[in-house]
């Protein structure tokens, strides 16, 4: 099996065609969206966010699919919104996605079918749909499950949300 795929460059037809598999331990420097999401804490940067990116075809009523799976767990670091504290928050992103020839496609299929879609690509970055995955992941209003200062309900309507816009766009589907 083919081990050198490059997380940035990659050639879907080829990866999904040989069933290839990327694994890699990502410092959170090289994934700079995610990093500014997250509290400025010592080494944060340097801390490993895990994932696998697998590609596969399958056979759907004589057709030949080909599908992209993305699994990461890691673990981000946020200010609780309640008592203004740092909070680790567990993060886990398992996500399957389709893929179609053009944009033209994915527009016009996008509505009719379940799954999530991605245009095939000869240079994917898997490393962007990482960054993606880990921000639509991460809590919109972080807070304690216990937490030792309420916020005032007034307080908590007005809380901005930084990634409303890129969620309203790429909400995974259920
Ligand atoms: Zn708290």
């Amino acid at each position: 099996m083919k081990t050198d795929w490059k997380a940035t460059h990659l050639d879907l037809h080829r990866f999904t065609h040989l069933g290839g598999e990327f694994k890699a331990d990502t410092p959170l420097s090289q994934l700079p969206r995610v990093l500014e999401a997250c509290l400025s804490v010592p080494d944060i940067g340097q801390r490993l966010c895990p994932w696998v990116l697998r590609g596969e075809l399958r056979s759907v009523a004589g057709l030949s699919q080909a599908w992209l799976h993305l699994r990461a767990e890691w673990t981000a670091v946020q200010t609780c919104q309640r008592c203004l504290e740092p909070m680790d928050i567990p993060i886990q992103v398992d996500r399957w996605f389709r893929l179609v020839a053009d944009e033209a496609t994915a527009l016009a299929e996008d509505d009719d079918c379940e799954e999530d879609l991605l245009v095939m690509s000869d240079e994917f970055d898997a490393q962007a749909l990482l960054e993606d995955d880990l921000l639509l992941a991460m809590p919109l209003v972080p807070r304690h499950l216990d937490c030792h200062a309420p916020l005032s309900a007034a307080l908590e309507d007005d809380l901005p949300h930084p990634f409303a816009a890129l969620a309203s766009l790429k909400t995974p589907k259920q």
